[in-house]
Order: structure tokens, then sequence, then C-alpha cells
């Protein structure tokens, strides 16, 4: 192992271990991704080996090559995070944490002190008599696959074949949504960026606007603490979204996930800290950076693939309509609805940055011509 600089090991080879290697590459710090593909967006780009995620031998032998493993989706099965910890690797988030993202039965246990949707574990359709509600899948589910809006006592036991026991909550009719990230290092030091509003399309977050705009200063200030405190309480490692709904003053806690997240993205040009870099920093028990805006507004746009295949060529039109914008790209195939970019644009005025992005991305997807 190359001393003093650490090698970061990381299960998954997405976009968002992508996005890790440039603050990774900064730094110094060495990156060796677990890929399911040679061909997967963050293998592309960084050292990897390629192997299955459930195998505990083959991922303690990757552990082996690493100082510190962390892991970029929810899917790694807790038995293998246990078993690396048994083996005494440092793996972050540790699996007493990472279990209140991937179990959302747990997590509403573990969370009862915070304000949340009324909840209820069921595998009965009879234990509901009260509808709408939703019904969520208790693991596995990701942009809205495994969350349902049941309205009939039918439509309940029609999920329950394929997906039991359900976890039941109260429907929430929102104001917004919307997400804190925080950062929390082994040794408890954490920080936490400004509010995030997520707007949600069909499950899927397409558009993202720091700091939320439609929230009190009130709210915002409680959301953040709020964020804190759970992260203290799960005794989270690395980086962490908690995703809430707001309605009036009041904060309902939606969900957690324990990863650089989506609603985290605009901090990579809007913040002094990106979201990949701390979650470096915090895995390796470095100390935490700014998490200050370095704008009056940071929009992101997801880009959605459509019909449009080539992605390269509407550089030439958006680059040159607007220099400020920023583009990544996940290089993954192009499927209708499927992630495969963002965009970002940071000002001071607001109204600007939206319509630049709701243009760039539209254009990206293919949703307008010019
Ligand atoms: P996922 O794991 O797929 O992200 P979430 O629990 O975040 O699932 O739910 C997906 C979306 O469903 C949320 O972003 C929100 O729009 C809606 N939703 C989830 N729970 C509730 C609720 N209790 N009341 C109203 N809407 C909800």
């Amino acid at each position: 192992m190359s001393k003093p600089f650490p090698k970061v090991g990381v299960i998954g080879a997405g976009q968002l271990a992508r996005m890790m290697v440039a603050p990774a590459t900064a730094l110094g710090v060495d990156l060796l991704l677990f890929a399911q593909d040679a061909n997967d967006s963050g293998a592309q780009v960084a050292s990897h080996v390629v192997g299955d995620y459930t195998n505990l031998a083959q991922v303690m032998n990757f552990a082996q090559q690493c100082d510190v493993v962390t892991f970029e989706h929810e899917l790694v099965p807790l038995s293998i995070i246990r078993g690396l910890e048994a083996a005494g690797v440092k793996v972050y988030p540790p699996s007493h944490a990472f279990i209140f993202s991937q179990d959302k039965a747990e997590m509403r246990k573990k969370l009862n002190k915070f304000p949340a949707p009324e909840f209820q574990i069921i595998s009965e359709p009879s234990s509901i008599t009260k509808f709408p509600v939703i019904a969520k899948a208790i693991s596995g589910g990701y942009d809205g696959r495994g969350v349902w809006k049941v309205r009939t006592t039918q439509e309940l036991q029609e999920i329950l074949k394929t997906c039991s026991p359900l976890l039941i909550e109260e429907l929430v009719e929102f104001d917004c949504e919307i997400a804190v990230m925080v950062a929390r290092s082994p040794h408890g030091q954490a920080t936490s960026w400004a509010p995030v509003e997520t707007v949600q399309q069909d499950g899927i977050c397409i558009l993202t606007i720091t700091p939320a705009q439609k929230i009190s200063s009130s709210v915002a200030e409680r959301a953040q603490q709020m964020a804190l405190e759970i992260a203290q309480e799960v005794g989270v490692v690395g980086v962490m979204a908690v995703e809430m709904f707001v309605k009036g003053e009041n904060i309902y806690v939606n969900e957690l996930a324990m990863r650089p997240h989506n609603s985290g993205h605009w901090s990579i040009e809007g913040a002094e800290t990106s979201q990949f870099e701390q979650h470096l920093r915090a895995i390796l028990d470095l100390p935490l950076g700014s998490p200050a805006m370095n704008h009056a507004y940071a929009v992101m746009g997801n880009i959605l693939g459509g019909e449009k295949t080539d992605m390269y060529r509407p550089y030439l039109h958006l680059m040159a309509r607007n220099p400020s914008l920023h583009f990544h790209q996940y290089k993954k195939d192009v499927r209708p609805g499927r992630k495969i970019g963002h965009v970002t644009a940071c000002g001071n005025d607001l109204l600007h940055l939206l319509h630049e992005v709701e243009h760039a991305r539209d254009y990206m997807s293919g949703v307008i011509d010019e």
C-alpha cells in the first residue's frame, strides 16, 4: 500500500463513483472501484476490479487492497458490510448506520423522535382501513420504484402479493420536497449544506434549486439542525442525504441515503466543497471542507434519456448559447427516462438560471430542438 496517501475502495462504479474521481485525483487519493461491469460509468475512468458485490470472498479480496472502503449504492447486502467489519476492514458508512438507509422500516423506528409521516408495517390488507395511503417496499426501492399511492384494499392486496411486508405511510400533502446533505467523520465532526428543493416527476428528481426557495428561514434552519442530529443519531460516516417533505412550517422526514446523492450534485460547482470531496474527507477522517455556497443560487437539472443518442453534438449549441453552464455526462447507455447526466448553473438571477438549465436539460434529452 502506497503510504502516506491512502487508497479508497468504492463498491459500485456508477456515476457517483465517476464523480468521486476528480476530487480524489486532486487530493492525491487513489481510488479503486469494485464494478459490476468494465463498462460501468465510473469504471470507464478509474482503476477497478470487476466482481459480484454479493460475494464476500470477492469483496474481501478487493477490500484488502484498500485502506478504507465505501460504497455508492444501497444494494450492498448488510451481511457483506458486516463480513468486512468482522475482518477488521475500515468500511464507511458502518453497518450499524447503513441499515437505516437500506431498511425503511428500521429507519422509521430509529427516527421516531423526529417528525415523520405516520406509519405502519403490514402484511395483511385488512390492517388498513383509511385510504389513500403511501405503500413502500421496505428495501430495494429507488427513484420511486417500490413506492405506490394506494386507494383501495384491492390495490393493496395486489401489491402485497409481490411485496410483503409493506411500510404504509400517511399520505403527506406537502408543499415541496427538500433534501439536506450532511457529512460526518468518524470522530464526529459534522457539517451540512444549505437545504435543496428537489422537484420530482414520475418519481424521478428532475431539478434541484439551492438554497430551497419555498421554505421559510425557520424551516431551513430546523431542517439543517435535524439532518445533523440524525447524522449523529444513526452514526453515519461519509455524506448522507436526509430527504424531507415540507408543509407550511412542518417538516416530515422521508428517507435517508448514505452516499453522495443527486440532491448534492449542485455542490460540484456551487459550493466551496463538493459532496464528493467531502465524502472522501469524511471517510478518511480528514478535517471537513466548507459547505458554503460560492454563488447566491445553484440550479441542477438531470438529463434523462430520450430519443437523442448523441450527447456530444448538443454541446455546440448549448455552450455557444451559455458559456456558464456546467455539463456532466455519465456515459451510460441512453435509455428512456434513465439519468444519463446533469447540467448545473450558478449565479445571482434565479429565474435566468432555471430557464437556462431547463432549456439545456430538455435540449440534451431531445424534448426540444432549438
Ligand atoms: P425512493 O426510495 O424511491 O426514493 P421515497 O420514499 O423517497 O422512495 O418516495 C418517492 C417519492 O414518493 C417521494 O419523493 C415523494 O414524492 C413520494 N412520497 C413518498 N412518501 C410519501 C408520503 N408519505 N406522502 C406523500 N408522498 C410521498
